[in-house]
């Protein structure tokens, strides 16, 4: 047994230590597709779940790397939040996504654009001018940006949270909680966010058209947002079931694979004139 134990530990060391390695290096190179711009903005419909029609997008970060192939965001957002480099890799996202919207909002009068908001921007008392410059050069009117926000920045005591959010709030634009209800945050104090739109996670919805108890959470939320007037989206919807019993429960909009992953610009802008209602 101790000799085995020897050989695991003889084993395990060397692949912990390139495992740092290799962290380290994709940081690095991370940083270097940032200055470059390689990185890509891709877009997932939101679709209204009464009728099917395309009504927005959420803009989702894509990196292709030259060997590793995509690599997926949850890899690197870690990552570029360690580093710092999640400020200009977020502005590049907004900016593009921005741009991108207002062109779209020419085909589409309405069409909504997503962009996530990493805790580290909204911490960044820049991100305020940012967010009023970036709708101002792309011509996108501000009510049609959703910036999404982790629900961890709804805590007791976060009072500058409170307060950016408040400012970006003034300038016109939305605001959801993503993956509402998975992590902590102050039901109670709710009320003093200036939240418009609660986003159902994917867990919750998994098991939504599977009876009374496994749809209980995404119940919930759709009852606590009937209460306090907001709005919501249901994420991660990948069977018609779900679809169809999310809106049988009233939930007003969805995305998911379901209806289709997350594409690029030219293959968005294809279902959009596909889809264009007569
Ligand atoms: P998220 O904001 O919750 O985005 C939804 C994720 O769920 C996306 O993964 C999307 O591709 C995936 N998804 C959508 N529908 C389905 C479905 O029906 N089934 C399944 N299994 N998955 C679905 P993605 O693009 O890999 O992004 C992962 C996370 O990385 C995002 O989660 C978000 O937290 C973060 N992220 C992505 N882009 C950005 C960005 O530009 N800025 C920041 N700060 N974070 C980003
Ligand atoms: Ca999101
Ligand atoms: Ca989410």
């Amino acid at each position: 047994a101790k000799r085995q134990g020897r050989n695991r530990y003889a084993y395990f060391a060397p692949s912990m230590h390139s495992g740092l390695l290799e962290k380290l290096d994709l940081a690095d190179e991370l940083r270097g597709a940032v200055e470059r711009q390689d990185l890509l903005v891709y877009y997932q419909p939101f679709v209204d779940l009464s009728d099917g029609t395309l009504v927005g997008a959420e803009a989702l970060v894509r990196w292709p790397h030259p060997t590793k192939g995509f690599v997926p965001p949850d890899r690197f957002i870690p990552l570029a939040e360690e580093s710092g480099l999640i400020l200009p890799l977020g502005y590049a996202v907004l900016d593009t996504a921005c741009r991108q919207a207002a062109e779209w909002a020419a085909l589409r009068p309405g069409l909504k654009i997503s962009v996530n908001l990493s805790p580290r921007q909204v911490q960044d008392p820049a991100v305020v001018l940012y967010v009023q410059q970036t709708l101002a050069r792309s011509g996108l009117p501000p009510h049609l940006l959703t910036l999404e926000i982790t629900e961890s920045l709804l805590r007791e005591d976060a009072e500058v949270a409170q307060h950016r959010l408040g400012e970006l709030k003034a300038l016109g634009v939305q605001l959801a909680v993503d993956d509402f209800g998975t992590g902590y945050s102050s039901l109670s104090r709710l009320h003093d966010f200036p939240i418009d739109i609660l986003k159902i996670p994917k867990p919750f919805v998994d098991g939504v058209a599977e009876g009374a108890e496994r749809s209980a959470l995404a119940r919930a939320i759709l009852d606590l947002a009937a209460a306090l007037g907001l709005e919501v989206v249901a994420e991660g919807i990948e069977h018609p079931e779900q679809a169809h019993e999310l809106h049988r429960l009233g939930c007003p909009v969805g995305q998911g694979f379901h209806f289709s992953r997350p594409v690029a610009a030219p293959d968005f802008g294809a279902l959009l004139t596909a889809a264009a209602p007569a």
